[in-house]
């Protein structure tokens, strides 16, 4: 398995694991990266939201709650 780099060497997991993030509202987001520059990386959801740094999490079993993320992990 390889970790999925895509255009730009943006990335959708970690360590072979999806990068998730959970919300205010306790929704549950799945997030792509990109390394800006060496150290700096910058996370956002797949549907299109800004995560706070240090925010996102190497998923631990949750499931996608997000609806948009969830048709964009399937796509
Ligand atoms: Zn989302």
């Amino acid at each position: 398995m390889m970790d999925n780099l895509g255009r730009n060497q943006t990335f959708r997991t970690i360590d072979r694991k999806p990068i998730y993030w959970r919300d205010k509202q306790d929704s549950v987001h799945a997030c792509e990266g990109s390394n800006v520059h060496p150290g700096v990386r910058l996370i956002w959801t797949l549907c299109q939201r800004d995560v706070p740094a240090n925010a996102a999490y190497k998923c631990d079993g949750d499931d996608v709650t997000c609806a948009t993320c969830k048709q964009a992990v399937a796509e």
